[in-house]
């Protein structure tokens, strides 16, 4: 069975894909045709969040199964530690290998509610994601990502300690990571120098997000955890109220983002699609990243 890694290590930059799990028959119809646009381009996984409450977290144990079932594509579901005993956690993995799903994100997750509010491990549970990549590899043969965050993850001190963290995980058994969106390239570059700063060479894919409307503008900073730089504003806040104009910028911005991050080598690029594929389709023809590798032609 291909892995996430094995992707990785082919050679050429891909592209990969991030899906949340649907919630109702509207939203599954949405990802099914998300999922089909973007199958003929081979990316080189598909992911699926891990939500909190319990019928969420049956959808990504759902979703990624069908995934591997009915596609051509390598699936990758995430898993969170955040109100999970290690009883529960082992159970989730458990279903992950039943459904055919042997790539996992594992990352924390934020307190329920409250995001920004006190972090309290569940009384039987993991407090740090190191814990659970140490985990997930103790019951098989699973191939583990993790989180990582350009800008610093919120909770931490500054960005070198939050490197030590990250190379942590990586040491606990992941074989990569997965970046937050960042504003920039160069906030993505100076991770992955810090990373090998400190002797770690695992695969670090840069977050994606074509900014199409305002409203993902904003959600883009808020996920990236900054103010949006005034070179990114001023070029394109004042097309706010041309939608056309706005989404022909705004893609232009982040498919630039992507030209020198490929020229700075990286693996894959990750594409947070919010479950549309058009955007994102639309950065990976134009980057030449949709070709199959040459082992798959035809198949
Ligand atoms: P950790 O690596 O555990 O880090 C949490 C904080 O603790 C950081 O400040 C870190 O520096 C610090 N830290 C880590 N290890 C130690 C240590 N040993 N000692 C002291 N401090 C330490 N959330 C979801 O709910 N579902 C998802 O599916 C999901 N997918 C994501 C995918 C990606 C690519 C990213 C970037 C984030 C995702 N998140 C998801 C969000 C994530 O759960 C939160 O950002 C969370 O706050 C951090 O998770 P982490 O795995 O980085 O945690």
């Amino acid at each position: 069975m291909t892995t996430v890694l094995d992707r990785l290590r082919a050679g050429e930059t891909g592209f990969s894909v991030e899906f949340f799990p649907p919630r109702d028959d509207e939203e599954e119809r949405i990802l099914w045709r998300a999922v089909r646009e973007l199958e003929p381009l081979d990316p080189a996984f598909v992911s699926v969040t891990y939500g909190a409450g319990g019928s969420s977290r049956e959808r990504t144990v759902r979703t990624t199964g069908r995934i591997a079932r009915e596609t051509t594509l390598t699936p990758m579901a995430h898993l969170t530690a955040v109100d999970h005993s290690v009883a529960e956690l082992r159970n989730v993995v458990g279903s992950y290998a039943a459904a055919g799903v042997r790539n996992v994100l594992a990352v924390r997750g934020d307190p329920p509610g409250d995001p920004t509010g006190p972090w309290l491990p569940h009384p039987a549970g993991l407090t740090y994601a190191s814990e659970l990549v140490d985990l997930v590899r103790g019951l098989g043969d699973f191939c583990v990502g993790v989180a990582a965050f350009p800008h610093g993850h919120p909770r931490s001190s500054d960005p070198e300690t939050d490197a030590d963290h990250l190379v942590r995980k990586i040491e606990a058994g992941a074989g990569f990571a997965i970046a937050q969106l960042f504003l920039e390239p160069e906030y993505f570059l100076r991770l992955r120098d810090r990373m090998a700063a400190r002797g770690c060479d695992a695969p670090l894919l840069p977050g994606v997000m074509p900014i199409t409307t305002p409203r993902v503008l904003s959600k883009f900073g808020e996920l990236a955890g900054v103010e949006i730089p005034p070179s990114v504003a001023d070029r394109l806040r004042p097309l706010a109220d041309d939608p056309a104009a706005f989404r022909a910028a705004g893609v232009e911005l982040v498919t630039g983002w992507c030209e020198r991050l490929i020229a700075e080598g990286v693996p894959a690029l990750h594409f947070y699609s919010l479950n549309r594929s058009k955007a994102t389709r639309e950065v990976v023809t134009s980057l030449g990243l949709d070709r199959r590798p040459a082992a798959q032609v035809g198949a």
